[in-house]
């Protein structure tokens, strides 16, 4: 049985999707090779390129002033390209809403005078700062945020406005909602929440600002050489593109962002609604910052919270632990967890609270 697969990162894929890439992996496109055995430059995969970049443009509605790159090193790597490429006059300015923002600002550091000028560490990030009040600095060359936090489980609901471009890490969220990506300068994600499996890195970045990366920035963390070369300057991760074309073909037909949006609204309100109108389970985040993607709780203890992890388990519900920062369990509801995945999660709940409350 295939089980409703709870996990923060890597995640669950859509089943019809594995299927399919089930189905052609010995022909790819008719070549008679495998994509994991066809050369990069073959027409048939640069085209499967080609297609990635033109869905996400029309799902996301991204013009021509911007790049749209896969690239590698997962949304780490970028917490050191986002400096490397935009940190002209070495300084500026993170938001720090939770452990990789925390970890995007410290490789800021390294680069320059980044400064945290908001964090909600005091409060063990279970809110997000209050935007007009934040006091960005002048001159600074990018705002960083990281739009949604994957281990506490809070979301922005609406983006600051910078004068500096903002940049956003939107890996637990990347296709999630509808955004309007000209508030952005640079939108970076780590595919293997939302989009595809591991290995390949999403970057949506304004043409304008990344012409002149920093004299040490290495060749293969240039943006703009990315962008000269379509995403094949050297051997990208050829299966991990071949699976996210095939979650973005998925999508359109679904009717794109406005529709998956509506879906994981409903899946994250069953949940949030179960857990508020019960005096078991709890979630500490405030209400309005809560995450449609990652939804933390806790039972009355630690204890039951490991009783509630095993049993959940032998029912086919796995991956529920919670991040070691916060203990409790963590339910990632990425676009691929179907609606039954989330009920069976409630229903399962009910049960447990029954026989332990
Ligand atoms: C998972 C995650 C990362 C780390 O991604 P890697 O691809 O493992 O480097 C960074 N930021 C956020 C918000 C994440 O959820």
């Amino acid at each position: 049985m295939r089980a409703f697969n709870f996990s923060a990162g890597p995640s669950t894929l859509p089943l019809d999707v594995l299927e399919e890439a089930q189905r052609d992996f010995l022909d790819f496109s008719g070549t008679g090779m495998s994509v994991t055995e066809i050369s990069h430059r073959n027409k048939a995969f640069s085209a499967m390129v080609e297609e990635g970049e033109a869905l996400l443009r029309d799902l996301m509605n991204i013009s021509k002033d911007y790049a749209v790159l896969f690239v590698q090193g997962g949304a780490s790597t970028q917490f050191a390209a986002v400096p490397l490429n935009l940190m002209h006059n070495k300084k500026a300015d993170y938001v720090v809403t939770g452990n990789f923002a925390k970890k995007a600002f410290q490789e800021g550091k390294l680069y320059g005078d980044a400064e945290c000028v908001a964090s909600s560490a005091d409060q063990t990030y279970t809110y997000i700062p209050e935007l007009s009040n934040i006091p960005f600095r002048d001159g600074t060359d990018y705002v960083h945020i990281c739009s949604n936090n994957t281990i506490f489980g809070t979301r922005y609901p609406e983006f600051p406005k910078t004068k500096a471009p903002l940049v956003a890490d939107m890996s637990s969220e990347i296709l999630s909602r509808e955004i309007d990506v000209n508030q952005f300068g640079v939108i970076y994600a780590g595919a293997q929440k939302n989009l595809a499996p591991a290995g390949v890195t999403l970057v949506i970045a304004r043409r304008d600002l990344i012409q002149n990366p920093l004299d040490i920035c290495p060749t293969m963390l240039q943006w703009k050489v990315q962008d000269e070369n379509g995403s094949l300057y050297n051997t990208p991760p050829c299966f991990a593109i071949y699976v996210a074309v095939l979650v973005l073909r998925k999508l359109k037909k679904l009717g794109g962002i406005k529709a998956i949006n509506q879906i994981n609204e409903y899946k994250a309100k069953l949940l949030y609604d179960f857990i508020d109108n019960s005096s078991f389970y709890t979630n500490n985040v405030v209400k309005k910052y809560r995450s449609i993607m990652n939804v933390p709780f806790v039972t009355p203890n630690a204890e039951l919270d490991d009783a509630f992890i095993k049993g959940a388990a032998k029912e086919g519900l796995v991956s529920l632990k919670g991040h070691r920062l916060v203990g409790g369990m963590r339910a990632s509801i990425y676009n691929a967890m179907p609606v039954e995945g989330v009920k069976a999660l409630v229903e399962y709940m009910k049960k447990f609270e029954k026989e332990n409350a």
